[in-house]
């Protein structure tokens, strides 16, 4: 048995990470400060004797007194409405104090730690699909910076703490994931136009819907951030995690449409700023030293993210 440290446990990757581990028999710390997260993802596991949740904001140093085996760092918002504006700074914070904090607390452990870093590095990418070794083009001063930089900064304290300190480290790069205990409100494409459409509300599509995105069920994702963890210790990565299925934001409103047979049509509204126009990661790397790619179909992801919003949404009537 490890005993395990998810941080942003609580939120929606985090704890679909959580369950998994403790169903593998690991004792799980979960640590969130909830600005995201929320307590409903693991109710179930609270009262479980292997898992322990921990409020708390990792921009703190965290004190931990157990001896951790490994660290999977989850914790910043991860939508564009939830890191922009005002929670643009605590966005930053969170990306590379909060980094700073967690490699210390594995350093002292001398526990594997791993960062889930996102396909945002690339930015607003020229090359496609996006591969590991291209370095992005990333808007330094636009809205989603705070993010895109941040997470850039921590890749480079990873890299730094491992090559100082010969931690082992462990980078991915999570690209568009969707699954269930995504809030409903969270911002996103799917939790949106599941959301509008069960609610007979329109969709509303930012631009004219011809940019894409590449969608991974929570599942798969899952299971990749698993066998990283617990891959060579000498691959660090980064590595791309993600569904190669490329599809454009028109053609996830009709799939979706489809499936749920509302009343709800799409309604245009004005496009974000910096909002990417492709993305489709190429994930060769992770097949290859993971033996792992993605093993839902979107429409079998989409069917049981729409069964859990039926009985997520009867929370907020
Ligand atoms: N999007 C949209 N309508 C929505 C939410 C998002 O058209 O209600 C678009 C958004 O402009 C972007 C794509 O869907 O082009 C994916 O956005 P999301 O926020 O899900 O993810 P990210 O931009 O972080 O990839």
């Amino acid at each position: 048995m490890k005993t395990i440290i998810v941080t942003g446990g609580s939120g929606f990757i985090g704890s679909n990470l959580c369950k998994r581990l403790i169903n593998d028999g690991n004792k799980v710390i979960c640590v969130d400060n909830n600005y995201t997260g929320r307590m409903c993802n693991i109710e179930g596991l609270l009262s479980h004797p292997n898992f322990k949740f921990v409020l708390h904001d990792i921009t703190e140093p965290l004190d931990i007194t157990e001896k951790i085996d490994q660290i999977y760092n989850l914790a910043c918002p991860a939508s564009p409405p939830a890191y922009q504006g005002e929670h643009a700074i605590d966005t930053t914070k969170t990306c590379i104090i909060g980094a700073i904090n967690i490699l210390e607390l594995a350093r002292k452990n001398q526990a594997t730690i791993l960062q889930t870093s996102t396909s945002e590095v690339y930015g607003e990418p020229e090359v496609h699909p996006q591969r590991e070794d291209y370095w992005g083009f990333v808007n330094p001063t636009g809205i989603r910076s705070c993010y895109d930089e941040g997470k850039r900064c921590a890749e480079s304290l990873f890299f730094s703490y491992h090559r100082i300190y010969n931690m082992p480290v462990k980078v991915v790069r999570i690209f568009n994931t969707y699954g269930p205990n995504m809030r409903h409100d969270d911002g996103r494409v799917v939790s949106n136009f599941i959301c509008q459409s069960l609610q007979n509300q329109d969709l509303t599509i930012y631009g004219d819907g011809k940019q894409t995105r590449s969608l991974c069920f929570v599942d798969d994702t899952v299971e990749a951030l698993v066998r990283m963890m617990n891959s060579d210790k000498d691959f660090t990565g980064p590595v791309n995690i993600g569904n190669p299925e490329e599809h454009s934001i028109s053609e996830i409103a009709e799939i979706i449409t489809k499936k749920i047979n509302n009343s709800s049509k799409v309604c245009y509204m004005e496009r974000p700023a910096d909002d990417p126009t492709r993305r489709q990661p190429d994930i060769s790397l992770a097949k290859q030293k993971l033996n792992w790619q993605p093993l839902t179909s979107l429409d079998d992801g989409l069917s049981k993210t729409i069964a859990y919003y039926k009985i997520d949404l009867q929370r907020y009537k």
